[in-house]
């Protein structure tokens, strides 16, 4: 399957493959882009032969508020080959070619190599963006200890050091990707990165790396359930964003960047679970203009909030009903709200069908994540049920019948 162009507003952790363009709703007029932050290998001459054999704990360059600031991270076990039991062809370099295509085919890049003890390397190095996307994945993949996914494949990474295209529409492509087993790290264009990300590159914030793994998770376990053609509909795309989002937040414990600071592009809208409303001030709840706006225009472009866009979508989802499980009294640790993230995302996956399409099939993928929370962790509160009403008014009805304790 092939991924279309983007179009000229970047689209935080993108959706997959759609084939259209044309906007039907803009939020912003942009200009072409005319600068590009390029990466550099800081290393050349660190081979295959002299790379660390065990990389232990590193130092990496990730962003706080304003400035990026050196933050240890424990990496033993993992080569400065990046070999890992989560990376099948390790991280791989490669030049940017276009936007979305299949580049492993195209340009299949080197493999990239650490040879400096302690992750001694400059913050936008290859090396340092390496090293965070690994201890990105590390984060994800450790939860995986507890809750074993059968037969889960591993990735490959590739880091994009620059944008060598002409075309202005692919300079505006700025990005991180999940797609087919491949975690895809672009560059950004100064403006990009000033309008959209605060100054913030994405390879800075280790809750990126760890939202495309969370793709990973999802796409695995559909395959699992021999669902995997009927995950990537348009009506998933939402439940899907809202999943990669949940996983890493709940590996990071709350803190996706690592330093206790929750970054997901919130220029554009608020990614962060916790936080009930968007960037405009509106609340986080999936209503009718939402829906409606989804389902009638195919336009995947970005916004503030953008209802449009699956990630704005997954991002009440995700609000909704990690709110759901914020409202019990105990003190549910990061690991259980990991376990049962897991169990909607089988349960989900286990009941993918044709017969269910649009919002329909939107609504059936929710409400599995509203039974799999309360079968994890007891009957909802009062408080609970008023959440569940407020962030899904369209659903809510369709649920309660299921809910004795919200009647
Ligand atoms: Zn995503």
């Amino acid at each position: 399957m092939k991924l279309a162009t983007l179009g000229l507003m970047p689209l935080l952790f993108a959706c997959q493959a759609h084939q259209r363009e044309q906007a039907l709703w803009t939020p912003h007029s942009f200009t072409p882009y005319t600068t590009t932050r390029g990466y550099a290998l800081a290393d050349p001459d660190c081979t295959k032969e002299k790379a660390l054999t065990d990389l232990g704990t590193v130092s990496v360059w990730v962003w706080n508020t304003t400035w990026p600031e050196k933050v240890h991270f424990n990496l033993s076990g993992i080569s400065g080959a990046l070999q890992s039991r989560a990376l099948a062809g390790g991280v791989i370099k490669a030049v940017y070619s276009r936007a979305n295509q299949a580049y492993q085919e195209e340009n299949p890049g080197e493999p990239l190599y650490l040879c400096r003890p302690g992750g001694d390397y400059p913050h936008d190095s290859l090396e340092n963006i390496a090293l965070g996307a690994m201890v990105s994945i590390k984060q994800v993949f450790d939860q995986l200890e507890r809750n074993p996914i059968r037969a889960l494949p591993r990735v490959s990474l590739f880091i994009h050091p620059q944008v060598t295209s002409d075309d202005p529409k692919e300079k505006g492509v700025d990005n991180a990707v999940y797609f087919g087993n491949k975690i895809f790290i672009y560059p950004h264009s100064e403006e990009v990165l000033q309008k959209i990300y605060q100054g913030i590159p994405l390879w800075a914030q280790l809750s990126v790396v760890s939202h495309e793994y969370g793709h990973h998770l999802l796409a695995a376990l559909a395959v699992q359930n021999q669902t995997g053609a009927l995950l990537n509909r348009r009506e998933m795309l939402p439940i899907e964003e809202s999943f990669a989002d949940l996983v890493s937040y709940y590996a990071w414990g709350g803190k996706t960047d690592g330093i206790g600071k929750l970054r997901f592009g919130d220029a554009i809208y608020n990614r962060d679970v916790a936080t009930c409303q968007c960037d405009d001030g509106s609340f986080k709840v999936l209503n009718n203009n939402y829906l409606s706006s989804y389902f009638a225009s195919l336009a995947l472009l970005g916004g503030a909030p953008n209802p449009t866009d699956c990630h704005s979508l997954g991002a009440i989802i995700a609000f909704g009903l990690e709110g759901l499980i914020a409202r019990y009294d105990s003190q549910l640790s990061w690991d259980h709200k990991f376990t049962a993230l897991l169990r909607w995302g089988r349960s989900m996956t286990s009941r993918l069908t044709v017969q269910y399409a649009g919002e329909e099939q939107l609504l059936q993928a929710t409400g599995q994540g509203v039974r799999v929370i309360r079968q994890s962790f007891g009957t909802f509160s009062e408080l609970a049920c008023q959440h569940l009403k407020t962030t899904f008014p369209l659903y809510y009805h369709r649920w309660l019948s299921l809910l004795p304790e919200c009647h």
